[in-house]
């Protein structure tokens, strides 16, 4: 059985490195426990360095990334720094950066390319918001191939770089609501996902992820399906209950 995904995005928090520091142990202990996970965490920039500890089980990513490793690009952090800094995995086109940072397709692609020819493992958010997913299935569909299009455009190009690509579906409408999509609705925009990537990945298996208000009380619903190759996690990776739970789950 293939190892089920957890990811951990921390978002803007915690507020201190000690706090960070606390929730990383606490996560590395439960991670050490669970044989049937790859688990990381997402910590904000600033504490990558102090998190990243030899022999620990758990990996660590970063939230966000550029698209160039030279230039004069102030505030940015280039993919080869995250690569030298021993990170292993970037999340890339989360729904909070489309839509508080104005980050267009175009620059999303552009930091996927990058990421991947730099060897970092790439979750690339997609998802759609509540006016589409209310006009049904078919609106849905073609919100998620325009992105997918979009955002990979050129990895045919990488041919042996793209088994380090992953995509989460994130309805965005469940992100942060407190409810999940339910695991049939979610399965069939995977098997989507899966289907119109087929060509431009060359049949690689390619490891599709949820992510959506998942929490210690829902993650059974989905865990069972081998469709799901993990999830995306945001609020409850900062619970230490839900943390256990979660882990445990699987
Ligand atoms: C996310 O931020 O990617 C996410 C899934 O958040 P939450 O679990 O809080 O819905």
């Amino acid at each position: 059985m293939n190892k089920k995904i957890i990811a951990f995005n921390w978002k803007m928090k915690p507020q201190s490195l000690l706090q960070a520091q606390t929730l990383a142990h606490l996560t590395q202990t439960c991670a050490d426990k669970n044989n049937n996970t790859e688990i990381i965490i997402f910590p904000p920039f600033i504490y990558l360095q102090n998190l990243k500890i030899k022999n620990w089980k758990l990996k660590i990513g970063a939230q966000n990334i550029f698209w160039a490793n030279q230039g004069h690009y102030t505030g940015e952090i280039s993919p080869k720094m995250l690569k030298n800094l021993g990170v292993e995995y970037v999340i890339i086109g989360h729904s909070e950066r489309r839509r508080h940072l104005n980050e267009t397709d175009e620059m999303i692609n552009k930091k996927v390319l990058a990421t991947l020819k730099t060897e970092l493992k790439v979750i690339l958010c997609v998802g759609e918001p509540l006016e589409i997913r209310k006009k049904g299935k078919k609106a849905v569909e073609n919100f998620i191939k325009n992105q997918l299009e979009k955002d990979l455009k050129g990895i045919e190009n990488l041919k042996s770089q793209i088994k380090n690509l992953m995509i989460a579906y994130e309805p965005i409408w469940a992100i942060g609501a407190g409810h999940s999509d339910t695991p049939k609705d979610a399965i069939e925009i995977i098997n989507f996902i899966k289907n119109i990537l087929k060509a431009k990945t060359y049949n690689l298996k390619l490891k599709i992820l949820y992510g959506g208000s998942i929490d210690g009380k829902n993650i059974k619903n989905f865990v069972k399906y081998n469709e799901i190759s993990g999830f995306l996690v945001g609020h409850a990776s900062l619970n230490p209950k839900e943390i256990k739970t979660i882990i445990k789950s699987i």
